[in-house]
């Protein structure tokens, strides 16, 4: 299975230029073991973040209010991922994110998240997208074919984000990358009530004007702090939750169909996550979720012969393949590391039989 054949490849090329102190440290980092979800692998390029946005999550997460770049370079961080088990490489590879649980284009990783980017795109090619509030920098135009960046806003004020800089600033950084050819996304994340939909046509507009066509919007997840917080920059979203936890976060209940059927009166390619946008960029498809499935689902391909293949190189002996539509069948168990490897290769779900063989 070429994604296999891949990884072991890219594994041992990456070895070739790491000292071997290096390859351990990488393979001891969470990179090298995290599953992958569905949508993808998410990759760190610090620890921390100071811009303080009202509903984010990460401090509830325990990460501090200031960045420090992450530990690895970006050889290491191309390795690390490489090495994951979960973890398929190549073009049709693993989705990879950029920009989860910090911003990565802030002054002290700016440098290191594009190092880290190009070093995946050139050791493994699998699709990448960064998703950020600060602008851009016009160098992601070299990082990959395809590259998706997501800019990230909840509304044209900012209110919520005082410290970032101005959302008009970074959807014109975002449409001066769209002039050069890069794929740049609308990502209104999070939606927030009475703040978002309030100004949602002038927000939208403007990004028509400025060249965007698509668009996903994220939903707002709220711990007891988030809640607090939000409430401190005069948003109430008590009536949209049942409860609140101090650390496990809840999704609001507030229906964003208002905010899709505006965004597609006026002229949005409307996508249900931001994985679908990364898959939508690189021209490709997926069908690893119900929000799917998503993309030119003509380009989805499984060989069961290659999967036998696989499955025979990981120590199952004669196991029954089947593709129907859009999932796999196996008439085996098999471990959870080779099922989720096993997905994010063919980006179909894999049902699997009793009694291994
Ligand atoms: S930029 Fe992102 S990580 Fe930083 S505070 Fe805002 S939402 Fe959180
Ligand atoms: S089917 Fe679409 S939404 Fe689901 S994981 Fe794949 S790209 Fe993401």
């Amino acid at each position: 299975m070429e994604a296999w054949t891949a990884k072991l490849k890219t594994i041992k090329t990456l070895e070739e230029r790491l000292a071997r102190e290096e390859t351990l440290e990488a393979r001891r980092d969470h990179h090298a073991k995290r599953p992958p979800r569905p949508c993808g692998i998410t990759i760190h390029t610090g620890v921390g973040c100071p811009l303080a946005c009202a509903y984010c999550y990460i401090y509830d997460m325990g990460f501090p209010g200031a960045a420090s770049p992450y530990r690895l370079t970006p050889l290491q961080m191309a390795y690390a991922i490489a090495a994951n088990p979960h973890v398929a490489v190549g073009e049709w590879g693993t989705l990879v994110a950029v920009g989860s649980v910090t911003e990565p284009f802030l002054p002290e990783t700016k440098e290191l998240a594009v190092g880290y980017m190009k070093a995946v795109a050139a050791y493994l090619g699998n699709p990448i997208q960064v998703s950020t509030k600060m602008p851009p920098p016009a160098e992601l135009a070299d990082v990959q074919k395809g590259l998706d960046v997501l800019i990230s806003v909840t509304d044209l004020s900012g209110r919520l984000e005082p410290k970032a800089p101005s959302p008009a600033d970074r959807l014109r950084a975002g449409a001066e990358l769209l002039r050069r050819g890069v794929n740049v996304t609308l990502f209104v994340r999070p939606v927030v009530p009475d703040v978002t939909d309030r100004e949602l046509t002038r927000l939208l507009a403007y990004a028509r004007e400025l060249g965007f066509r698509r668009v996903v919007f994220g939903t707002l997840r709220v711990t007891a702090g988030i809640a607090a917080r939000l409430k401190a920059f005069g948003v109430d979203v008590r009536p949209y939750v049942k409860e609140l936890h101090p650390r496990r976060q809840t999704a609001i209940n507030y229906p964003k169909s208002r905010v899709v059927a505006t965004a597609k009166e006026l002229g949005f390619e409307v996508l249900p996550a931001s994985c679908a946008s990364n898959v939508v960029a690189h021209g490709q498809a997926c069908a690893l979720c119900r929000w799917g499935p998503c993309g030119d689902l003509k380009k989805l391909r499984a060989d069961p012969e290659e999967i036998r293949e696989y499955l025979e190189a990981r120590g199952y002996r004669g196991a029954g393949v089947a593709v129907e539509g859009l999932r796999i069948r196996l008439n085996i168990k098999i471990s959870r590391v080779d099922k989720i490897f096993l997905e994010q290769a063919t980006r179909l779900p894999v049902k699997e039989g009793a009694g291994r063989n």
